[in-house]
């Protein structure tokens, strides 16, 4: 039998959660679900320059944004706490003094010059190892010893085992890579400063956090060869590695600042779904079946595998998630759109207090008619802001005014408009009602059908874009309809 799977997404807290972090985060927590394994959640706070604990809440709100539930990690817990590098320092000493007194760690004393002066002695020569020339690994442990405790600066080295060959890793998502016997280097694993480094510390905390599967960007693919001599040196089993690829621009290039938002709560905060953008986020570069594009959180999270992964680069295309989000709105029920969309962007709009204080079936309908014209949340109040508005506060914009109303005859149709509905009984104010009582107007004025509505939604609405008028109209009100008419006939001709 296998072992249960364990994973991790282990950020580092030195800016916020980005597209591809997020994505990386997404194939971890839906490959764990998907084999009922365990999703933890690390922060490698190792860089201290660069760490922030803000930028860590940023991450975990970030993370629950994402609906990314992680089973281990900060402020849940977990049997291989604690979850930020930072306070692990001992696990990473303990490591290192038995990786050293097993002899398969080993103090370097040279200095940086000596290094240097190595480093072109071998370019000089054209040595294919350009790496450590090992200098120190030969010291005999009495004299490294002695050394260390005189206080002598030093850093630890990996040593790597002279027949260790080449390092082959069979990578779940590009197969068997071989890394040169050659370029094998005695890299550092502890800094003069007592501090492990990155291939270190990951290991580390992989091996005793029992980690499976190391789901990660294909970045991290080169500094693979180095984490499993850490892996051997600690007779710990290597996971399975699955280097997933990078992420571009709609223009071929590697995916930065240049192409607008990158951050996860960018996205939440310009309108986006968490569920349309993790089922975008997800399929850049996985697929379920290469044609199915809309993909619930449970069947990604109970689908989800690696071979499914490509080796391609994926290509994050805005409009695509656009288009995704406006499917997610659209597939939402009215009463879920009012819950969940109208009543928060009504209330963050101001334009009512509280949602809850709005008639029921008022909210069904406006999600009727709302939902179906905007794909990212912010858009709500545009689109149907109008109707909160009064005959005095509502705003005419210009080309409503210009189009609609301050043309010859525009006054005509606005008392003619006013007349009918005026004459429909307040109970009777309703959508079929205002739309079968306009209906006859254009043949009775004898104008064009196109032009009377025009002219009606420029009065009515202050725009020409609106929803359909005659639920908008409902909406608004009979009263504040024909006062809002009155105005208009101001600026009507
Ligand atoms: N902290 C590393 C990063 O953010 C993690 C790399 C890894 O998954 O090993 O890139």
């Amino acid at each position: 039998m296998t072992a249960p799977v364990r994973v991790r997404f282990a950020p580092s807290p030195t800016g916020r959660l980005h597209i591809g972090g997020a994505r990386t985060a997404i194939y971890n927590w839906a490959f764990a679900r998907a084999n009922h394994g365990t999703f933890i959640l690390r922060i490698d706070d190792t860089d201290p320059t660069r760490s922030t604990e803000e930028n860590t809440q940023i991450i975990l709100r970030a993370m629950r944004w994402l609906g990314l539930d992680w089973d281990e990690g900060p402020e849940v817990g977990g049997p291989c706490g604690p979850y930020a590098q930072t306070e692990r320092a001992d696990l990473y000493r303990e490591a290192a003094e038995r990786l050293l007194a097993e002899g398969k760690a080993y103090p370097c004393f040279c200095t940086s010059e000596q290094l240097e002066a190595d480093r072109k002695a071998a370019k000089e020569r054209k040595d294919p190892f350009q790496g450590y020339q090992r200098r120190c690994r030969n010291i005999p442990v009495d004299e490294a010893r002695a050394r260390m405790e005189a206080g002598e600066p030093y850093v630890l080295r990996i040593k790597v085992p002279e027949d260790r060959g080449d390092v082959v890793i069979d990578d779940a998502v590009h197969g068997q890579v071989t890394f040169d016997a050659k370029e094998l280097d005695d890299f550092v694993i502890v800094r003069s400063d007592g501090t492990p480094t990155y291939n270190f510390a990951t290991v580390v905390d992989d091996a005793a956090m029992g980690i499976t599967h190391v789901i990660r960007g294909d970045d991290h693919l080169s500094n693979t060869p180095r984490q499993v001599m850490v892996y051997e040196a600690l007779g710990a089993p290597t996971p399975t590695f699955a280097h997933i690829s990078m992420i571009l621009g709609t223009d071929g290039k590697k995916l930065s600042k240049r192409h607008g938002a990158t951050s996860v709560e960018e996205y939440r905060d310009a309108g986006y779904l968490s569920d349309a953008f993790v089922n975008y986020l997800s399929l850049l570069g996985w697929s379920l079946d290469g044609e199915t594009t809309i993909i619930p959180r449970d069947v990604l999270a109970s689908q989800f595998s690696l071979e499914r992964i490509s080796k391609n680069p994926a290509t994050f295309d805005p409009k695509k998630l656009d288009w995704m989000n406006a499917e997610y709105l659209n597939a939402m029920s009215d009463a879920e759109f009012a819950d969940k969309v109208l009543a928060p962007e009504l209330e963050e709009a101001g334009l009512v207090d509280n949602a809850d204080h709005l008639p029921m079936a008022e909210m069904l309908l406006l999600a009727q008619i709302v939902k179906p014209r905007v794909k990212k949340l912010g858009e709500v109040a545009g689109v149907c802001g109008m109707i909160f508005k009064t005959a005095d506060t509502l705003e005419y914009d210009e080309k409503a005014v210009k189009k609609g109303l301050a043309k010859e005859g525009m006054a005509s149709v606005l008392d003619a408009a006013r007349a009918t509905l005026d004459a429909l009984a307040a109970d009777d104010w309703n959508a079929a009602a205002i739309d079968a009582a306009l209906e006859p107007l254009p043949e009775e004025l004898d104008l064009k059908k196109r032009v009377v509505f025009q002219a009606v939604r420029a009065a009515v609405c202050g725009n020409l874009v609106s929803p359909p008028l005659g639920e908008t109209m409902e909406l608004i009100g009979k009263a504040d309809c024909l006062a809002r008419i009155d105005r208009a006939k101001t600026m009507a001709l």
